[in-house]
């Protein structure tokens, strides 16, 4: 059952595969977010949802239902939120080489926040802004140096990243300088993002000091006080069973009380504070289902079960071998007693779901669910082979609805010439 909704009566009005999103679990992610900020840090923040995990109109519209913020990284997300009317003060643009078109477009539509990422952007930026004769509200990307433990493509907090300015080699404080100096940019605050799928506390807790103590020297050098800091999202969530994730509140309180304190020692305001969850907002609401096809024994070997998607639909594994728990929607209390390859249908080996994958023997005709797919699904989702993108339906309550349709292969070659 997927909020409410018989998982197999949705593939056969749907069809296979098919992204399955829970509502109530996505506004229920996004309240205790908002509440989280509320009791621990008196609601002087604001919760900006990541979008790129999952990025459509009705996710802009629910994001701006329940009061939060978003983040994007594109021109495309920023049109797609503009275009459901989210409100552009709570739009923050993120990307570590956003296009001249883009940041004019940020600018032309007063989106609130350009988190800026680097010194040849900044110059950009002021150069765009006074074209435009408007200030770019700007905050500034930083590189900790925080090295949170996970994945290597995933991790963004130590010096050799694409992101931000490094604080240990003094390009942090350079960018700060040109910030202040330059003409058309109103430097807001600091930004960072250590990584993501992070599953302890430290790590935030650590960055969150390490920030505080730059926006001290900031002040002693410059006699500039920063006024908000964003700490970025990351926060891991359950894609296996084993996975334990934190949950929110005990983030929001042992951050919140680090940066307290600090504030407090060193005479500095609390800042105001962004959050920028993607994942945790989304990754466990999601739910995609999909027919087994071939199934292959390859004796002394392992067994291949093959799917009518793969890494056009869910290519995480494929990129960094990420882990998914596995059902049989009609079977889903039978025992996991039998060791399998779940695969896709595109012509590549590495077209994989899942290796050692515990389940019940499958057989064709199946309905195979792949559980914790909201995140980074749908939103990494290609037409490689020529596979049509699958719809994705919205459940609540017992009730489901697409909120984006499937494509037909006459979709596909639309922009053939
Ligand atoms: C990807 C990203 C996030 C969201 O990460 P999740 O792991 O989905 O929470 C937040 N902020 C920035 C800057 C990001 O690049």
């Amino acid at each position: 059952m997927l909020g409410g909704c018989d998982a197999v009566e949705l593939t056969k009005t749907y069809g296979t595969p098919l992204y399955v999103m829970d509502e109530q679990k996505v506004r229920d992610a996004m309240r205790a977010y908002r509440s989280s900020m509320e009791k621990y840090y008196g609601g002087n923040g604001l919760i900006c949802y990541a979008s790129k995990a999952f990025a459509c109109k009705e996710m802009y519209r629910i994001a701006n239902e329940e009061g939060l913020g978003v983040d994007v990284v594109s021109g495309g997300e920023l049109y797609t939120a503009l275009s459901v009317g989210f409100p552009a003060e709570k739009i923050g643009f993120h990307g570590n080489n956003k296009l001249p078109a883009e940041i004019r477009m940020a600018l032309e539509n007063d989106v609130g926040r350009i988190i800026v990422d680097g010194l040849g952007e900044l110059e950009l930026v002021d150069r765009i802004a006074g074209d435009l004769g408007v200030t770019a509200n700007i905050i500034l990307r930083i590189t900790p140096g925080v090295d949170a433990h996970t994945h290597d493509f995933i991790r963004t907090g130590q010096i050799d990243s694409k992101f931000g300015l490094a604080l240990e080699t003094g390009a942090a404080m350079e960018g700060v300088k040109a910030a202040l100096k330059a003409k058309n940019i109103c430097l807001k605050g600091l930004d960072c993002h250590i990584g993501s799928q992070i599953m302890d506390v430290e790590p935030f807790v650590h960055t969150g000091e390490i920030m505080m103590q730059f926006i001290l020297d900031i002040k002693n050098e410059t006699g500039v006080e920063m006024e908000e800091l964003d700490l970025g999202g990351g926060f891991g969530i359950r894609y296996v069973g084993s996975d334990d994730p934190v949950p929110y509140d005990s983030y929001m309180e042992a951050v919140s009380e680090g940066i307290k304190a600090f504030a407090d020692k060193h005479g500095l305001k609390t800042p105001f504070i962004f959050m920028e969850p993607g994942r945790s907002i989304v990754g466990e609401a999601g739910t995609t289902l999909y027919t087994v096809g071939a199934i292959k024994e390859i004796p002394g070997v392992r067994t291949y079960v093959s799917i009518d998607g793969g890494m056009s639909d869910n290519p995480r594994y494929a990129l960094y071998q990420a882990k998914y728990d596995f059902l049989l929607a009609e079977k889903a209390d039978a025992p996991a007693d039998s060791i399998v390859t779940v695969a896709g249908k595109c012509c590549e080996s590495g077209d994989l779901l899942g290796e050692h994958v515990k389940m019940p023997m499958p057989k064709t005709g199946d309905i195979l669910a792949v559980l914790s797919t909201g995140a980074y699904n749908y939103s990494m989702a290609s037409n490689y082979n020529r596979n049509p993108i699958p719809p994705v339906v919205m459940v609540r309550d017992g009730a489901s609805r697409v909120i984006v349709k499937g494509q037909t292969y006459e979709d596909m070659a639309r922009f053939d010439v």
